[in-house]
């Protein structure tokens, strides 16, 4: 049987779409998400990342139906955005919660499978503007930047033991979380893209697929940035 990817928030947006091209390369998908359900017949167990119990309860449901956990794509993520001076506690707090928080406690609790394997792979879901910062996103950068930190301290821990950890930060990308963003922002976005366009969903799932395979088994602590050159030179 082939190795078990977890993929947090696989129900939708990016996650979905790196759920459906792990699946269509072979690998054996589970999505993570608050409803419990994924769409296109993916299997998925309940999950809310922000929640320590939550994370214990879906790895032992995911352990009992498919078997241990080798591969996870802390996907899920949200954003509260406002200027700092404005911002509550609830603001900082949910967002550091669901973006760093759970992706760290996601990936201490998968450890367990991985390091009696002696194989494993992490991938966090980060961002352009952990490395470049963001007007508004004080919350939201410090938890992408935070995931860097998290992930190269982590390689550092297991790479002895056949696990690798990176990172992956995209740019713009058309999804629910930038579909609300005003026109101004989004033009002004579009401009700094050497590229000139948004991303995909599936140009973000396509650089997790080779992180998780074989071709990546000497690729550790790296951020590979999916950001149409956005973010270059960080
Ligand atoms: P979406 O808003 O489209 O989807 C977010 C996903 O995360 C949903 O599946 C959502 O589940 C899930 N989620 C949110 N909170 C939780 C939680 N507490 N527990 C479990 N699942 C949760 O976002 P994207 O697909 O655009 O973003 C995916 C990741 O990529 C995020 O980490 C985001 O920060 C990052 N990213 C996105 C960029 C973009 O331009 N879109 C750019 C850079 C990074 P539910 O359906 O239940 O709400």
């Amino acid at each position: 049987m082939s190795d078990v990817i977890l993929v947090t928030g696989g129900n939708r947006g990016i996650g979905h779409a790196i759920a459906l091209r792990l699946r269509a390369a072979g690998h054996r998908v589970v999505v993570g998400s608050r409803s419990g359900s994924a769409p296109d017949g993916l299997d998925a167990v309940p999950l809310d990342v922000s929640l320590p119990s939550s994370i214990d309860a879906a790895f032992e449901r995911i352990e009992d139906a498919f078997g241990p956990v080798h591969g996870l794509v802390a996907n899920a993520g949200i954003t509260r955005d406002t200027l700092l001076m404005r911002m509550t506690d609830e603001d900082l707090d949910e967002v550091l919660a669901t973006n760093l928080a759970g992706s760290i406690r996601l990936a201490r609790r998968s450890l367990r499978g991985m390091i009696k394997a002696r194989r494993g792979r992490i991938v966090f879901i980060s961002s352009v503007v952990g490395l470049m910062g963001s007007a508004g996103q004080v919350n939201y950068a410090a938890a992408k930047a935070g995931l860097v930190g998290a992930a190269r301290s982590l390689a550092r821990e297991v790479g002895s033991r056949g696990i690798t950890v990176n990172v992956v930060a995209p740019g713009f990308v058309e999804t629910d979380m930038t579909a609300g963003l005003p026109d101004d922002r989004k033009a002004e976005i579009l401009c700094a893209v050497p590229l000139g366009r948004y991303a995909q969903p599936a140009e973000v799932a396509a650089v997790v697929e080779f992180l998780v395979g074989d071709g990546a088994a000497y690729v550790t602590g790296a951020v590979l940035p999916v950001d149409g050159g956005l973010g270059m030179g960080h």
